[in-house]
């Protein structure tokens, strides 16, 4: 079972922490939370203090905004796995460096793989580059995204990262609103492939 693939794949990340960077024990890797048969992924950044205690994504300051919201649009929270691109804590909580994001790449992909989402929510610059390398937050935020990865085609949804939407009212606003098209875009995702036609991103108006 895929929950099973998720099971081994963290004990695998937990098992080489002599050779990862940000942790020296493996009490220091904070997994992805939720199901492997969530229909959506969504990444964040890094995880911070309360997370590293808790060893759960997204639980500190920003993760009670995230969390809200998720529930406020009416998304729930069984249907949604929550990971990071960087999986123990940078110190001061300073941005993922480009070889720390290389170091986990290889076990987020694996993840990905496993829960193979029909939607994946970027939440930040950080894993929106993963699959954006060339655009600007500014300008994809709330806007559908067909691309291929691993040779699949996936779509992917760019969001500001929570903590962003935590400084100001402006885009707490727009986060908020780009997170109230999450529920659309999953049941056009799900109808479209139903019925085996060519997605065109282009023509679905969120
Ligand atoms: N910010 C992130 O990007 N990830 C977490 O898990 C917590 C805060």
């Amino acid at each position: 079972m895929a929950d099973d693939l998720l099971k081994k794949l963290n004990n695998k990340i937990a098992d080489s922490y002599k050779t990862l960077p940000l942790l020296d024990t493996k009490e220091d890797f904070v997994p992805g939370e939720g199901t492997a048969s969530a229909s959506i992924l969504m990444i964040g950044e890094a995880p911070g203090y309360h997370e590293t205690v808790e060893r759960r994504p997204f639980v500190g300051k920003s993760g009670k905004l995230l969390r809200q919201v998720i529930d406020e649009v009416g998304l729930d929270i069984k249907d949604i796995y929550i990971s990071n691109i960087v999986k123990a804590r940078p110190p001061e909580n300073r941005d993922p460096s480009p070889a720390e994001i290389k170091s986990f790449k290889p076990f987020l992909d694996e993840e990905i793989r496993i829960v193979d989402p029909k939607l994946i929510v970027t939440l930040g610059r950080f894993s929106m580059n993963k699959f954006l390398p060339d655009v600007k937050i500014s300008e994809v935020h709330g806007k559908l995204q067909r691309i291929e990865w691993d040779y699949h085609v996936k779509f992917v949804l760019p969001m500001y990262h929570p903590a962003a939407a935590l400084r100001g009212t402006k885009v707490k606003n727009i986060f908020i609103d780009d997170f109230r098209k999450i529920k659309k875009i999953i049941s056009w995702l799900e109808k479209t492939a139903s019925r085996n036609l060519e997605l065109d991103v282009k023509e679905a108006l969120f």
